[in-house]
């Protein structure tokens, strides 16, 4: 059998990284040129977190634009890949006894779009999207995730796109750089410490982690992403971080490798 594909968190940041060409997009790139092009990509974002588990099952999802006040190059963005409506029922199915709907709305969001632009820019890999159902807690998420792992055998590349530490509060907008926060880095660095030691127990329960949790995922859509790609971590999986590095100052654009 051919090698399973990895698995992969991607810190999404600023919408406008997906304009930019900067260290982190440069990344990105290296990524996608470094992996086995995917037969497909079943994504999970931050920005489709409501209360229901659902796949996107169009034949061509649109380019969402979920994001305001940037300028309005970003808005003309497009990322036209292909749907892949028989790989949603497969996840629908899957995903079982969790009820999961196909959805014909949504389309991707700029936590897919905004990477994928970089990673796979000739847009020629199918792309479905899970929701991130936000009445369920953490365990919820990561148990569901477990589904999923047949897909790697099968050429599927599972990402997910959030980021680890995420506080729009303490973020410096504009262009200046800034030192990253005490607590943000703290908590990066007890995460990354998890990550390599293998322990999803204490990832899975980031709540209980204090206050440095607490400030780098005030909410969990951002965080959450990450659960669905750890979930996919087998015996001999190496962990790495492709992406490094702060943005603003409280937003973490650690990117999470499995496999
Ligand atoms: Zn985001």
């Amino acid at each position: 059998m051919a090698n399973p594909m990895p698995a992969i968190f991607f810190g999404h940041g600023n919408p406008l990284n997906a304009l930019q060409k900067n260290v982190w997009t440069e990344r990105w790139v290296a990524i996608g040129n470094g992996i086995t092009k995917p037969k497909a990509i079943v994504c999970v974002s931050a920005h489709w977190y409501l209360p229901a588990t659902l796949v996107t099952a169009t034949e061509q999802p649109r380019t969402i634009y979920d994001f305001g006040g940037f300028p309005r190059e970003l808005y003309e963005v497009e990322y036209p890949a292909p749907g892949k409506p028989e790989l949603a029922a497969r996840v629908r199915d899957l995903l079982a006894p969790v009820a999961a709907g196909l959805d014909e709305r949504w389309g991707l969001d700029h936590g897919t779009w905004s990477v994928l632009h970089h990673v796979f820019p000739e847009a020629d890999v199918p792309v479905i999207q899970l929701s991130i159902d936000e009445t369920q807690p953490a365990e919820f998420h990561y148990e569901l995730a477990k589904h999923l792992a047949p897909l790697r055998d099968e050429g599927v590349l599972v990402m997910g796109s959030g980021n680890l530490v995420h506080n729009l509060h303490a973020y410096a907008w504009g262009r200046k750089q800034v030192e990253p926060l005490d607590w943000a880095v703290r908590f990066e660095d007890r995460a990354r410490g998890l990550l390599l030691a293998g322990d999803h127990e204490l990832l899975v329960h980031y709540e209980s982690l204090g206050k440095d949790a607490m400030l780098s995922a005030p909410t969990p859509d951002h965080y959450l992403p990450l659960l669905y790609v750890i979930a996919l971590q087998r015996e001999n999986d190496e962990v790495s971080f492709p992406v490094e590095g702060f943005d603003g100052g409280s937003i973490s654009m650690l990117s999470v490798k499995i496999g």
